[in-house]
Order: structure tokens, then sequence, then C-alpha cells
């Protein structure tokens, strides 16, 4: 069975996105450990982190995955907003740990007035320090494929190689996301498309190192490097690119996480668009 699910709100108790995600049917979740456009970072009681856990074991929800705040710059020139970032990214971490977080998903860095090459470089450094700070033990940290807004990096299978090489006995990985990729150039909507790109993430990086599957449509066109999600089967990508995903032999094992619009029941909806494009198999 393929995991679906969708990105929930953790507002006032972090045990209600269980709740959440149960009103939606999800088998699975995302959720945000703080505000994801504020620096405060909240400590968490025992008794919340304890309620935490009992839900989940009652709701059966799994893998649980926390997306990192949006304003962390791990790649930035600026030392003040990188320590920050740095700080930020240590917080959250200890905090999946305790929570017995399966995923960890973060936007590595922009680039901001550096070039890509030197962007890179300071994400690895941040990294190297981050790892030498934090045991993940549990928690299995995932670099997401962005779109190339605003100078992302992480745009192209090689920069996200280049971000997991120097740590290749630690537990990091790669979360994809279909408008990102659709919008940074890979036309993962048609059998071409979708298979060169499987080879070329099978070759660079290994399909085992991918873990988790944002899945939304694109509100901009093929290649636009911007990053405006839509419902599934709405957008430019269309549903075909979805129904190549979700039956593509390793894909599927994956949770497929929906991060598009919040509007009305459309959660709901979307998730049912994504289950009917599940194909029964073939009878011998
Ligand atoms: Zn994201």
């Amino acid at each position: 069975m393929v995991k679906i699910g969708a990105h929930v709100s953790s507002s006032k108790s972090l045990d209600l996105v269980f709740d959440r995600g149960k009103e939606i049917g999800a088998d699975t979740i995302q959720f945000f450990l703080s505000s994801p456009r504020s620096w405060a970072w909240k400590d968490r009681t025992e008794e919340e982190k304890v309620l935490f856990k009992e839900k989940r074991k009652k709701t059966g929800i799994t893998p649980v995955v926390v997306h990192s705040s949006y304003l962390f710059n791990l790649a930035s020139a600026d030392k003040v907003l990188r320590e920050k970032s740095i700080r930020g990214v240590i917080n959250e971490l200890n905090l999946c740990e305790e929570l017995e977080i399966d995923y960890y998903v973060i936007h590595a860095g922009k680039a901001k007035g550096l070039d890509d090459k030197e962007a890179v470089k300071n994400i690895i450094d941040s990294m190297r320090y981050i790892l030498s700070e934090v045991q993940l033990g549990r928690t299995v940290f995932l670099y997401e494929t962005l779109s190339g807004q605003k100078g992302e990096i992480g745009k192209t299978t090689d920069e996200i190689l280049a971000l997991l090489e120097p740590f290749p006995e630690k537990n990091l990985g790669v979360c994809l996301d279909t408008c990102h990729l659709y919008s940074a150039g890979y036309k993962i909507n048609d059998e071409e498309g979708f298979f060169r790109y499987k080879e070329e993430i099978k070759e660079k990086i290994g399909l085992e190192k991918v873990k988790v599957i944002h899945c939304n449509d694109s509100k901009t066109p093929f290649n636009s490097r911007r990053d405006r999600h839509e419902h599934i089967g709405e957008g430019s990508i269309g549903l075909k690119g979805f129904e190549l995903f979700i039956n593509d032999e390793y894909f599927s094992t994956l949770p497929f996480i929906l991060e598009t619009p919040k509007e009305g029941d459309m959660d709901l909806i979307n998730m049912e668009r994504l289950k009917n494009l599940i194909k029964a198999p073939v009878a011998q």
C-alpha cells in the first residue's frame, strides 16, 4: 500500500498533528516544529513530548516527517544569519530525536550574492558543525530538491550530490519535490523525462538515499525556476507525472506528502486524486 498524507498544522500542541492527520485520512504526515517564519524557539514540556508519542502510537500514522523553518540559510555569507541558522537546525534536530521523528527535511540554503560553489561550501561547513553537535540516531536528515528560485542550492542532482558526498557514513538523504523538480528543468511528467531523472539520481546518488516525496503540482510552467505549488492535476505537471511516481517500483515504497494550498477540503480531494492513479497489479 502506498503511504499518502499531507503537511498539517502543529499549532497549539504538537500531538494535534496526529488528530489533524486522522481527520483527512492520512497514512503519513509532515509538520513544522515552530512557526516557519519566526526565529522564536519554544522549549517543549516533557508532558507534550509524551503526549506526542502516545498519540502517534494510537493513530498508527507513520512515517512522521518534520519540515525545517523557512528562515534558515546554511549557505549565507552573513555570519550572524548563518550562525542563527545552525543553532536553529541543531535545536530542531535534537527535538526530532527526542520525538522519534523519522525524517527531517530542509531547504539547504540560498546563494544570495555568493556564487553557487561558495554557497555549497558554506552549507557543507555548516553541516560539519551541526553533525558534530547532534548525534543522529532515529532521524534521517534530508536535503530537499529545490526549484532554484532566488539562488536556492539543491536545484540540480549535482548540487545535492555535492552536499551529501562529505558525509557518506551519516544519516543523510534526499526528499524529492515534484513541483521543484519540474520548475528546475526535470521533465518528470512524461515517461522519457521521468526515467531519465530516475536513472540520473540512481547513478549519482543512489535510489536508496531518496526517502520522501513531496507531491505537488506546479502553478508555473516547466523550467520556470519558481516555487508555486498547485493542486494535483491542476497545474503544469498534470496527472501523468504523479501516475509515474506513484506506480514506480521504488518511489511507491516512499511516503507521498502533499504541500498543496490549504483550501477547504482540498487535502482530502488531492489524496483521493493520488489514490485513483494507483494501478491495480496486472493479473498473471
Ligand atoms: Zn520544502
